[in-house]
């Protein structure tokens, strides 16, 4: 296990395994782009390769490369977003100043990693400012941001930025195969995962599956004339059961972390899911719209998402909504869901009696 541990990020990996190589290490980095492809991992593997004190780095074996997994490496400092304000406080950055100024304990070096770094705000960033600017030897701080657009300017300017982008679908859709999906559902599950390893292994351990089904049955039933009150009721006790199956999951990155630290960021993981879910499950839609909108319209069978149920799109009994109509009811759903904050049993049935509203059978 080593640097394989994280794919699909070859020229952000390339670049620090020969900085790393060659010794020739900036002070500062920012590692930035999207939330879920692998940044933090990257950020704890630099921390193992150098901390590491076996022979072929991080050998994985050793007591330091050990402790950084279980975040206890005495010469690992990390800073994560604390209490409801979810924010690096100011206690926490000047907490990192004090160990810069200490010996390493183990005689080598020192690293510092801030988490979600933009949430330290201007405070936090005027205390760090003192630290990048008064580089100490054998110090290395890494910040990991994915809205690097909030870090103060003057932070930004110090690190030495490495960029981590999203996946393309091809290695989404290799992945999901590797791990349960099939060939025909491989495609479903690295579309919803928009370029995120993390979000694709969300969409994996949350039976998103066997809840497309659901969703696209609640659809048809729709079509068929049943309340929309009720597809309501059904759906939004879905949305909970996916809710109830996260709480006690725990991922890979979180065992590097302290206890109190741990059970925060669980709270926020369920916060953060309960958006994940709904709009995974407008997604679902969408995507359904998406591809009969794309097959009336002569599609061939390998850009279809939903391929797997590709013969209802040619059925010429079901009651169909119209496309254009779905994506405007399913475009307000999700405006008043995730940003509006409505109650949703209420966007959904209104979401179901537009789709009804809006029928046809052209088939
Ligand atoms: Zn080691």
């Amino acid at each position: 296990m080593g640097w394989d541990e994280i794919k699909g990020q070859e020229s952000a990996l390339g670049f620090l395994q020969r900085s790393l190589a060659s010794g020739r290490l900036a002070h500062a980095y920012l590692f930035h782009g999207p939330e879920g492809v692998g940044k933090r991992m990257a950020a704890l593997l630099t921390a193992r390769v150098l901390l590491c004190r076996g022979k072929d780095r991080p050998c994985d074996v050793c007591p330091a490369c050990r402790q950084v997994r279980s975040g206890t490496h005495p010469d690992l400092h990390q800073a994560f977003p604390v209490g409801k304000s979810r924010r690096i406080r100011i206690e926490q950055v000047r907490r990192m100043l004090e160990a810069s100024r200490l010996n390493s304990n183990q005689g080598g070096w020192k690293v510092f990693i801030l988490d979600d770094a933009e949430t330290m705000g201007a405070e936090g960033g005027n205390a760090l400012l003192k630290f990048l600017e008064e580089p100490s030897s054998g110090t290395l701080i890494i910040l990991v941001s994915s809205r690097p657009d909030q870090l103060l300017p003057t932070i930004v300017s110090r690190c030495q930025s490495v960029r981590f982008g999203l996946w393309p679908d091809s290695l989404l859709h290799s992945e999901a195969l590797s791990s349960r999906a099939s060939d025909l559902t491989a495609p479903l599950l690295a579309s919803l995962a928009e370029g995120s390893p993390g979000r694709l292994m969300g969409l994996l351990e949350g039976d998103w599956l066997e809840g497309r089904s659901l969703i696209l049955d609640l659809r048809t039933r729709c079509g068929q004339g049943e309340s929309p009150g009720r597809l309501a009721q059904e759906l939004l006790a879905f949305v909970k059961e996916q809710e109830k199956k996260v709480a006690g999951e725990t991922d890979e990155t979180v065992g590097a972390l302290p206890a109190a630290e741990r059970r925060r960021r669980e709270e926020a993981r369920i916060a953060a899911q309960r958006v994940v879910t709904m709009s995974t499950v407008l997604e679902i839609l969408q995507g359904w719209y998406r591809d009969l909108y794309l097959f009336r319209n002569g599609a061939g069978r390998d850009i279809i998402i939903n391929r797997d149920r590709i013969e209802e799109f040619s059925d010429s009994s079901a009651q169909e909504s119209s496309p254009t109509t779905a994506f405007r009811a399913l475009e307000a759903a999700r405006e008043s869901l995730l940003r509006r904050n409505a109650s949703a049993p209420l966007v959904f049935e209104r979401l179901f009696y537009e789709l009804q509203g809006s029928r046809d059978s052209r088939g």
